[in-house]
């Protein structure tokens, strides 16, 4: 049975990932089941180049044990700041993931502009070995708050209206981002690309 280390202790992330790979006969397992404690620095300038960064550096770790090994780098792009917070998303404010201080920067920002347009990107690398790697890449369109509405998700969520539903990712309750989302998208990409790989193997 071929193997795969998810690279991330997320258990949403690991969640959705397993159960898209179910049926496929990969061993899917997290960082943490792998024994690994490790934070590698992103130092790439797209997210794809962080997810491989990320991808490459455990690879490397398990190259022997012929693990495959998936990675993702995600973040906020808003339209009107030629594409910021992008890769600095998750220290956007100076302090990693202070979501609470991201937010209020992100409005002072915002304040005065009109162009509410941003999306959310999400990249995913999956090393099958070292000559075959899938990268895709998932983005969801919306609009830039005026203030924070909504008690779910995380991050940005609050902030982030989705058009078509009229509410932020943070009012969404239940399954509703997870569905329609930048990550959700990415796996739906990534499993049409998996599929294709082992079933032409
Ligand atoms: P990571 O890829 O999980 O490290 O996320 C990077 C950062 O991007 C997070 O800390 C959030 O600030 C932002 N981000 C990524 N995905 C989302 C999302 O689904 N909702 C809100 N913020 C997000």
């Amino acid at each position: 049975m071929k193997k795969l280390i998810i690279a991330s202790n997320n258990k949403n992330k690991i969640k959705e990932i397993k159960e898209i790979l179910d049926g496929l006969n990969i061993d899917v397992i997290s960082l943490k089941e792998a024994g690994i404690d490790i934070e590698v620095e992103e130092t790439g300038d797209t997210f794809i180049e962080n997810a491989y960064i990320k991808a490459l550096e455990i690879f490397k770790l398990f190259k022997e044990d012929n693990y495959m090994v998936l990675a993702d780098d995600s973040g906020l792009s808003v339209e009107a700041l030629g594409g910021q917070p992008g890769i600095y998303s998750a220290r956007f404010a100076g302090e990693h993931g202070n979501d609470k201080k991201n937010n209020e920067k992100l409005l002072n920002m915002m304040k005065d502009v009109e162009n509410r347009k941003g999306k959310f990107i999400c990249a995913m690398v999956l090393i099958i070995d070292e000559n075959n790697t899938i990268k895709v890449q998932g983005e969801v369109e919306g609009v830039i708050g005026y203030e924070e509405k909504g008690i779910h998700g995380f991050g940005y969520d609050p902030l982030f209206c989705y058009p078509e539903y009229n509410m932020t990712f943070g009012e969404m309750e239940g399954n509703l981002k997870n569905n329609i989302s930048h990550r959700r998208r990415a796996l739906n990409e990534l499993e049409k690309k998996i599929k294709e790989y082992f079933q032409g193997e």
